[in-house]
């Protein structure tokens, strides 16, 4: 088959790139190569799929309550609703609870219905919690759960429909510029030609920017497992909220009858099909005992996933300032669902030379937080 021209290719079929992709062929003719035979194969198939504002650097906190609207409200490509009450309660344990204040004062502004909670409080608010466990809680009642399914599968529709063209089983591995074009060559030989190449292989993004000839970011794939433990015979877990440990050593949420439980590790590996550490759900299990009534003995269907960071936390979405035509769209940490159409809409506004929302300023987005020539970025320190 001869080269197949574009404006825009995309690499990497999970969240962010179905969703960079949709933003952008609005405008432009998109394809999106993905290398497994399914999309979603890797992080974006592993998540815990909820929505918390108080979560995250400044920025991200800006761009998930800037995409609060657009999950109540999705566009029609989407199968909604989107999101299902669950709420967030962060606890401090002995000796934490200066750090829940300080979440606390950093998030008012932007979550203004989330409040201190005592002991006896978090207690009532979450049962499964052992009286006397936690020394000060964090109640965010507007957290909610995200059917993520929904939400990928609508902006692979949308693009469709736009006429955009989705590739599986197409890795990337080898870019060239040539003429002020992108010239593209997979795995399986096929050829693309593209002005356009947009990074967003999650934990590849480097490999991507190598193939290219563009200089890394130095991303940090980040492991975090999960697992499913059974409660005790006759104690209602639904409705409670996602409750969790200020300080990540772990966290607790109600999936169907089941709760699903994680170590919150961020264990640094090379990009890769994640399996589950049998260590650290040892560890989690026994302090979710130590802080909870559950008294759990076993667990069943362990998985884990690579969440992808820059040092700062933020994103990292703009063109590179050295490889003309590369533009990046990495790094979303553990938010990308979360972030998913704020920060798809800022991407395709830099991409596109638009400005960026003024919602997304007005909650205190700067765009710079979001540059591939930040300080701290490989790109930034190699000139
Ligand atoms: C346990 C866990 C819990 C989480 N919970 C939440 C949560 O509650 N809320 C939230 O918002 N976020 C959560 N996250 C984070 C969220 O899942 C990620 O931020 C998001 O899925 C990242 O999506 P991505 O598209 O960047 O990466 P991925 O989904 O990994 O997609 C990248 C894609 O690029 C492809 N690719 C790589 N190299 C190439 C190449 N050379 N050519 C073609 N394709 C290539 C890969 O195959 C992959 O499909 C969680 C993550 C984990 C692991």
């Amino acid at each position: 088959m001869g080269t197949q021209r574009f404006d825009v290719l995309v690499v990497g079929g999970g969240i962010s790139g179905v969703s960079i992709a949709y933003e952008i062929a609005r405008t432009r003719s998109v394809a999106l190569i993905e290398m497994e035979a399914a999309l979603a194969y890797h992080t974006s198939g592993r998540s815990m799929a909820t929505f918390l504002e108080t979560y995250g650097s400044p920025a991200i906190r800006a761009l998930t309550s800037g995409s609060r609207a657009a999950f109540e409200h999705p566009p029609d490509v989407m199968d909604g609703p989107l999101l299902s009450p669950l709420g967030m309660l962060w606890l401090a344990g002995a000796g934490e609870a200066d750090q829940i204040r300080r979440l606390y004062d950093e998030v008012r502004p932007v979550v203004p219905d989330a409040r201190l909670v005592t002991p006896a409080e978090a207690v009532r608010i979450n049962p499964l919690l052992r009286p006397g466990y936690p020394e000060l809680g964090l109640f965010e009642p507007g957290a909610t759960e995200i059917d993520v399914h929904a939400l990928h599968q609508g902006y692979v529709r949308g693009l469709r429909r736009r006429g955009g063209e989705v590739r599986l089983s197409a890795r990337l591995v080898a870019a060239e510029r040539r003429d002020g074009r992108w010239q593209v060559t997979d795995a399986a030989g096929t050829r693309y030609e593209a002005q356009v190449l947009v990074d967003a292989a999650g934990s590849w993004v480097d490999e991507v920017a190598r193939a290219a000839g563009a200089t890394p970011v130095g991303i940090r794939p980040l492991r975090r497992t999960a697992f499913l433990v059974a409660p005790p015979a006759g104690l209602p877990v639904r409705g409670l909220p996602l409750t969790g440990t200020v300080t990540s050593t772990w966290y607790v949420m109600p999936q169907g009858d089941l709760l699903a439980c994680s170590p919150a590790e961020q264990t640094l590996l090379e990009p890769c099909d994640a399996k589950p550490d049998e260590v650290q759900i040892a560890r989690a299990l026994e302090e979710i005992n130590a802080a909870t009534i559950l008294g759990a003995r076993s667990i069943r269907s362990p998985w884990a996933g690579l969440r992808n960071f820059v040092p700062d936390g933020n994103p990292v979405v703009g063109w590179d300032p050295r490889a003309e035509g590369f533009f990046w769209y990495a790094a979303q940490g553990g938010y990308g669902m979360q972030i998913a159409p704020a920060l798809s809409r800022t991407g395709a506004a830099l991409l596109e030379g638009r400005d960026v929302d003024p919602d997304l300023l007005a909650r205190g987005l700067e765009p710079a937080d979001l540059s591939p020539a930040r300080e701290g970025m490989s790109v930034s320190a190699e000139h």
